[in-house]
């Protein structure tokens, strides 16, 4: 079928299989051009199939020649209806992976239930043992707790007071005021109880107990800080209380596996186009206009350049993981920069319909944001007949 993208709202409800593996196969091309890791042999992904967890995990199996086990939530094709972008990510991936001289094993399912985590654990254990690498990249809007049936959804909202701001519509280029109202107790409860560390503590206690953790092990999950412009919507909101709660979660798992050799880390990664970030208020007007000056300024970085920095500078470079004064890994440290930071603000003060494409890149964030689902991706025929399914090697 041709398949064409279809948007609505902040979200593509289509995706186009070949566009997707072209997208892959450049994050391929990227890490292996690059000088080979010596790290982690045996790699667990949850959230593998898109973003960050999607580079993660090609960076652990084509710049470490990694094992690694992916876990995502993705659709496959059905009927008329495309599978999602994870879905053609993945099968990519995976196509990639057998050929090398890594092995690959994907999970599709919820990983917040304990389902797939004990099939995650039986996997590990008759494929490869153990592994030395977690990481958790989850990002979700709902989550059903697997003790108590519980349904929690995530906000992104203040707290305290209305947080109003500049924001864009990223189709048309319309420069508007959000007006967020803030959030309930409740609703901070359950972006916690989603995006915190809960779920992240169950997976490392759940891969312990069974014995399919080495020693020595480590662990990473993502989180983000940013600039003033979002403190109130992001970290200092119901967002950034989840991330409070997964940063005290990594320290408690450091500790925890501190007792084996091993090591826990929050990764505060930069600003990108993300399924998920596209779905922030205010987030993707701040990421044109960064985008702009650090493309501008020859720093501009994607999901893959920042993971290919995490693996060999930081988590496996030479000597101790270097942390800020909170223990955290800063490869946000580039959009922090103070030069950076000054000429965003300026941009900030002036960006309004009439100049935002030439204020910001908000083409290049648009055109990203469709690249996300395989869309607007050179050496693609949009017009030819497309086979939406694709079959995912290794699926267990
Ligand atoms: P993303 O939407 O691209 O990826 C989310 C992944 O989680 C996908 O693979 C999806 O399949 C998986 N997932 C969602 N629900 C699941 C479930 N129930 N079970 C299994 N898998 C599930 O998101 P992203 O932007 O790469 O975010 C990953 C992490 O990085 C998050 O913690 C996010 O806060 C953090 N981060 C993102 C940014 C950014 O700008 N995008 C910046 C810094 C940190």
């Amino acid at each position: 079928m041709i398949i064409q993208p279809k948007t609505r709202g902040f979200i593509c409800t289509t995706a186009h299989p070949d566009g997707c593996a072209s997208q892959v196969q450049r994050q391929i091309n990227y890490v292996k051009e690059q000088p080979a890791i010596q790290g982690p042999r045996n790699v667990l992904v949850v959230g593998a199939s898109t973003g960050y967890g999607l580079a993660s995990r090609i960076v652990a199996a084509f710049g470490a020649s990694a094992n690694t086990v992916g876990v995502y939530f993705d659709k496959e094709a059905e009927g008329s209806r495309t599978a999602s972008a994870g879905w053609y990510n993945s099968a990519a991936f995976e196509a990639a992976a057998q050929d090398s001289e890594s092995k690959s094993y994907s999970i599709v399912g919820d990983a917040f239930s304990d389902e797939i985590k004990a099939k995650t654990i039986d996997l590990i254990r008759a494929e490869l043992g153990s592994v030395d690498l977690i990481v958790y990249s989850v990002a979700s809007p709902r989550r059903v707790h697997p003790k108590t049936g519980e349904v929690f959804s995530s906000v992104i909202k203040p707290l305290g007071g209305t947080y109003r701001n500049k924001t864009v519509n990223f189709h048309s280029g319309e420069v508007t005021e959000a007006v967020i109202e803030p959030a309930t107790e409740d609703e901070v409860r359950q972006t916690i109880a989603v995006m915190g560390g809960e779920d992240w503590q169950l997976w490392i206690d759940a891969l312990s107990e069974a014995g399919v953790l080495a020693d020595g092990a480590t662990t990473v999950a993502y989180s983000y800080i940013g600039p003033e412009i979002t403190h109130a919507v992001y970290r200092e909101g119901t967002i950034g209380k989840a991330k409070n709660d997964l940063e005290a979660t990594a320290l408690r798992l450091n500790e925890q596996l501190g007792a084996n050799g091993g090591r826990a880390f929050v990764s505060v990664n930069k600003a990108l186009v993300t399924q998920s970030s596209s779905a922030i208020p205010v987030v993707p007007l701040y990421i044109s206009a960064l985008y702009k000056v650090m493309k501008e300024k020859g720093l501009h970085e994607g999901c893959i350049e920042q993971m290919y920095r995490l693996f060999s500078e930081r988590l496996y470079g030479e000597g101790a993981t270097p942390v800020d004064n909170k223990g955290l890994i800063r490869v946000d440290d580039w959009e922090m920069r103070e030069d950076v930071q000054a000429e965003v603000e300026k941009l900030w003060t002036d960006l309004a319909t009439e100049n935002v494409y030439e204020l910001s890149d908000l083409e290049g964030y648009r055109r990203e944001f469709f690249q996300l689902f395989g869309f607007e991706t050179d050496g693609i025929d949009y017009e030819a007949d497309a086979n939406p399914d694709v079959a995912i090697p290794n699926l267990r």
